[in-house]
């Protein structure tokens, strides 16, 4: 066992780059110039900042919603994908930090569990535009469908249809970091549900495996949601263990049908609120002076 620990331990270090440490002092490695830094470092938890981009992942504990912020170093712009309303203090001021600026807020789709905090993010920064699918009822500042493209400094996300949980469900791909942000299409080891909200499981199946599961092995997948701690998954992963996406469209079909889900806790406020892109203090004061 020792030797074993000691192999992962060396495996480990030679993944430092010349003159980081390790956090570790007094054992038994220590990190050495004799050891061959990789050319890029990829990191599989929530945050990475070494390379040419920023991504964080952060999570809404009430609602089990991650927020993914993703910046290009060099000009500093960022995206910001599924902000949830109460954390937007939180959101933005993590950006002013890093020095980012949030050029689009992206929501995967219209919620039903959360209000979205696009809108308040565009309000209290100026430069942030909310982007959602045109196939939603939801106010936004623009509206992308099948394969149009959202830049920030360098960087490009590919925007994918992928209808089933909603009709107007999008996940954004970032080709050039190998990553998709699935939003509620597919989950880790799951999907999204589909008995409300134009919510089909034939839809379903044929985004995650058209547009989604065709993408290499090796993408990330980044959900919306995780109800058991995980962060993170591949497409790899998801074609060979996802309990839902492994079986036949007609097994798929009923089991989505036979889930006997409540409803959202948050609903009767998170689909009004959605309409109006998060706005709801705006939509307050309209309704007061009619
Ligand atoms: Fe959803």
């Amino acid at each position: 066992m020792a030797s074993v620990v000691a192999q992962v331990m060396k495996a480990s270090l030679g993944r430092l780059g010349p003159g980081m440490k390790t956090g570790c002092s007094g054992g038994r490695w220590s990190a050495s110039s004799t050891f061959k830094p990789l050319q890029s470092v990829r990191f599989y938890a929530g945050a990475v900042a070494n390379a040419d981009y920023t991504f964080r992942q952060l999570l809404d504990y009430k609602t089990w919603t991650y927020t993914y912020i993703l910046g290009d170093n060099d000009s500093k712009e960022a995206v910001i994908i599924d902000p949830v309303l109460e954390m937007v203090p939180r959101d933005v001021n993590l950006c002013t930090q890093l020095g980012f600026k949030l050029v689009y807020a992206l929501n995967t789709h219209m919620h039903a569990d959360h209000i979205t905090g696009s809108g308040p993010i565009g309000k209290l920064t100026g430069t942030c535009k909310s982007v959602i699918s045109k196939h939603t009822p939801a106010k936004s500042s623009v509206y992308v469908d099948e394969g149009d493209i959202v830049k920030f400094g360098r960087f490009q996300l590919e925007c994918r249809s992928t209808p089933g949980h909603t009709d107007g469900c999008m996940t954004f791909v970032w080709h050039e970091k190998g990553m998709a942000f699935t939003g509620d299409a597919i989950f880790v080891r799951g999907c999204g549900r589909t008995d409300f909200q134009q919510g089909s499981p034939k839809k379903l199946y044929e985004s995650c495996h058209e547009k989604i599961l065709t993408l290499p092995d090796h993408f990330l997948l980044y959900p919306g949601h995780d109800y058991a701690g995980h962060m993170v998954t591949t497409v790899g992963e998801e074609k060979k263990f996802n309990p839902r996406l492994t079986k036949s469209l007609e097994e798929f079909t009923t089991i989505m049908n036979n889930l006997n889900l409540g409803m959202p806790k948050y609903i009767d406020v998170a689909i009004p609120g959605n309409l109006v892109d998060g706005l709801i203090d705006e939509q307050k004061k309209a309704s007061a002076s009619k």
